[in-house]
């Protein structure tokens, strides 16, 4: 019969990998993708959807597009792996064999890494670092929160997944409550002495939010905190402050799958750049967040460049077809008011140790208005190419 890929997670990496293995291949390939979810809320424009730029419902995308175009589309979790037998078994019983297997399982939360925080306060306390219903959860918290209340975020300790995101979120927070609660305040606790972009987020929020958002970094206490979702207080070195509403966002790992699979390393997975195979199997390929992806951060453009490497390489081993170098690129946008748009990105390729940078380009700060909206807008017609890409 036809060789047969199984695909488990069906996130930026994994439903652009099995898109793209059953386009290509032009059936020649099984494709089979195990997601649990009937529909896919993006956390990239999660942080707009707070802000009040997006509607939640246009962050959501369906697996019709996918099964449409030949991928078999099974809602169900992949529960364990068979390497020798080369299977996956899925927790509605059933059993996927596989020639080739592409783990693509996203983040999971690293037990204990915020004292007093667990996934049972995630509704006193949410994170909102998977999409849908927590994000739509900590939205609501912010808008109950009372006139000059305090909002407070945990970020996470590197290496973490969108290493602007939670800086784009404290400015999307920040636009909020300007607009429905302008005396409120943002605490900001960083585990990190320095973060993404942060000369543009400093700027921006000195010049939209005089006086709202203060950052504490490790050296006053930051790197020790602990949180009572109970008593909705944070403790800083001590210190106990209340707050009224509060996002921690705890350090992350690997999609519990590959632990499950055996070819973790720490936290995360090892992988050749080359093709994206775990260091480990050479059966297994793994894409995005939960593989220690070199210099690449952890971002869904990361996630869906991996994912064509990978298919590529698949396709290669399965069927013959042509296989060329890698070569990998990312951009993260940020929005940090309206029509204010702040870029970082890069260019990559493989070496046999890790994925490399290339070249690299960022936002500067002093930028006139017009290139921040022409920012902004490029990044509009990013999230509408990549959720394509991925789901047809
Ligand atoms: P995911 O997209 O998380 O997909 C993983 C999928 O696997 C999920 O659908 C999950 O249900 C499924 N899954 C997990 N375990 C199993 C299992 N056992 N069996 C079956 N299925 C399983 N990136 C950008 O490029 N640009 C941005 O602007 C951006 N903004 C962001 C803002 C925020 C607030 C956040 C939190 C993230 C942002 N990101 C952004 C990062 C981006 O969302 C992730 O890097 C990207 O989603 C990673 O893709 P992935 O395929 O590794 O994982």
């Amino acid at each position: 019969g036809r060789p047969r890929v199984v695909v488990v997670g069906g996130g930026a990496g994994g439903a652009t990998a099995a898109r793209y293995l059953a386009k290509d291949s032009d059936g020649a390939i099984d494709v089979t993708l195990v997601e649990p979810t009937r529909s896919y809320y993006t956390c990239f424009f999660s942080n707009l959807y707070i802000g009040g730029f997006r509607e939640i419902d246009s962050l959501a995308h369906s697996y019709g597009g996918l099964a449409a175009s030949g991928v078999n589309v099974v809602h169900d979790w992949a529960v364990g792996i068979d390497r020798d037998a080369r299977t996956v078994s899925l927790a509605g019983g059933g059993v996927l064999p596989y020639d080739r297997l592409i783990l693509a399982p996203g983040i999971d939360f690293v037990d204990g890494s915020v004292p007093g925080w667990d996934v049972s306060a995630q509704n006193a306390m949410p994170h909102a670092y998977k999409g849908g219903s927590q994000t739509e959860l900590l939205k609501a918290q912010i808008m109950a929160m009372p006139e000059g209340g305090l909002f407070a975020m945990v970020a996470p300790p590197n290496p973490y997944r969108c290493p602007p995101g939670p800086y784009e979120r404290i400015s999307m927070v920040a636009h909020l409550l300007k607009a429905n609660n302008p005396t409120a305040k943002i605490l900001l606790i960083d585990p990190k002495d320095k973060y993404s972009k942060q000369a543009l987020f400093e700027e921006g929020w000195q010049n939209h939010y005089p006086g709202m958002i203060d950052r504490i970094g490790p050296d006053f206490g930051a790197a020790n905190v602990e949180v009572n979702p109970v008593d909705m207080t944070v403790t800083i070195d001590g210190t106990v402050e209340k707050v009224d509403a509060c996002n921690v966002i705890p350090a992350q790992k690997a999609g519990r799958i590959c632990e499950l699979a055996g070819i973790t390393e720490g936290n995360w997975v090892p992988v050749s750049g080359h093709t994206m195979q775990s260091r480990l199997d050479e059966n297994i390929h793994v894409l995005g967040d939960a593989t220690n992806q070199g210099d690449m951060p952890k971002s869904g453009f990361s996630a869906n460049s991996q994912a064509k490497v990978a298919a590529m390489a698949v396709r290669g081993a399965l069927t013959g077809s042509r296989v060329f170098p890698a070569k990998f690129s990312n951009t993260c946008w940020s929005l940090i008011a309206t029509d204010d748009g702040v870029k970082v990105g890069a260019t990559y390729e493989a070496t046999d140790e890790k994925i490399a940078k290339v070249d690299g380009f960022i936002s500067q700060t002093g930028e006139n208005p017009d290139l921040r909206r022409v920012t902004y807008e490029e990044s509009i017609g990013w999230y509408a190419g990549i959720t394509s890409d991925m789901f047809g």
